[in-house]
């Protein structure tokens, strides 16, 4: 999505955006400061969707310009290139939620911590597990995120597109090609969400309260929450998990610059002494070679690379 690299002229595009849009767009904003791993060079143009509204005008003037844009929930699964990201960064916080019967809406931006908690107050259960997931409600629906027993696919009702050619259509489950962390956005990324609506089922809030502070002690226990990361690096593979084989071939604790393979975790890397998306990269790339070397697994990715890679390359700088 932003890997080409168009000429811009972001001036004239900013404000462009002003006067179209009613939206103000910052240069060079530091993507490291809208990442989980703390990672990411700046954004050509950084700009805020604080609703429906203005996040399909964005997506649209991007679009009819041929300017390349990068959807941002809370970048909680993405490593954004150190030379940052080309064209047109559109943070989603879009946050209106509404409850209805057992029926919970909300739009792209809200937070999964917050569906799960604002759900528990009303005695509705089935969100429970996206008090595990730091991201968006969009982002969820894009990764068919889950946690601790729950899913994304198996209590979202419907999603609101908005399509490649410029329509909306509000989407069932069973027609967004959900299976383990993949969802069709991931193949269509000229599809985006706008909002989701989820069926949950009546529980005493009470026992939700208390299923919420177990998998807050659960996730304590064995994650390093204290450290910026992107989650798990990669998926499982089928019967097995990743973090296990990792720790099996002793590599937690395998360290390139300021990143490092999570003692606690060995499927997570954390940013623990100021790293580089670089050494991330890097990191990734060695423990997927040592796996693939010593025991002929290959590793799929659950993190995103995301923004621009162009100039990058495996070996380390002299
Ligand atoms: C500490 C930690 C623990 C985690 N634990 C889990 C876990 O237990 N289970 C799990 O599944 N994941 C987990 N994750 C990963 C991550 O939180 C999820 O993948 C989450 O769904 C990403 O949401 P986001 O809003 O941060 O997306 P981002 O990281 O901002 O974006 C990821 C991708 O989604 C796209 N995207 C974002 N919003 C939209 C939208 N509205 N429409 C279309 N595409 C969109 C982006 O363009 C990008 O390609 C964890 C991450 C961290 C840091």
């Amino acid at each position: 999505m932003s890997e080409s690299t168009p000429a811009l002229d972001p001036v004239r595009v900013a404000a462009d955006l002003a006067r179209r849009v009613g939206v103000r767009a910052t240069q060079g904003e530091p993507m490291a400061k809208h990442t989980t791993m703390r990672v990411g060079g700046p954004a050509d143009l950084f700009v805020t969707a604080h609703n429906g509204f203005e996040l399909r005008g964005l997506v649209r003037f991007a679009r009819a310009r041929g300017l390349p844009y990068l959807l941002l929930g809370r970048g909680s699964d993405l490593v954004v290139s150190d030379d940052g990201v080309r064209g047109l960064v559109i943070a989603v916080r879009a946050e209106t939620t509404r409850i209805e019967g057992d029926r919970y809406s909300a739009e792209a931006g809200v937070p999964m911590a917050r569906a799960a908690t604002e759900t528990q107050k009303a005695g509705l259960s089935g969100l429970e597990y996206g008090l595990a997931i730091p991201g968006t409600v969009g982002g969820a629906v894009w990764a068919n995120a889950g946690a601790h027993g729950g899913e994304t696919a198996a209590i979202l009702e419907s999603a609101t597109l908005l399509l490649a050619d410029g329509s909306e259509a509000v989407v069932g489950a069973s027609e967004l090609g959900f299976r383990y962390r993949h969802s069709r956005l991931k193949d269509n990324p000229s599809e985006l969400v706008l909002g989701a609506s989820f069926r949950l089922a009546r529980a005493d809030a009470a026992t939700i309260a208390a299923r919420l502070d177990d998998i807050r002690r659960w996730r304590r226990e064995h994650q390093p929450l204290g450290l910026p990361s992107a989650g798990s690096v990669f998926r499982n593979p089928p019967g097995d998990s990743a973090g296990r084989i990792i720790d099996n071939l002793g590599l937690k604790g395998r360290r390139i610059g300021g990143v490092v393979v999570s003692e606690k975790h060995a499927n997570f890397i954390v940013n623990d002494r100021q790293g580089t998306a670089s050494d991330i990269r890097r990191l990734v790339e060695a423990v997927r070679a040592e796996v693939r070397d010593r025991l002929g697994i290959e590793l799929a990715l659950e993190i995103e690379f995301a923004g621009d890679w162009s100039a990058w390359t495996p070996e380390e700088p002299a």
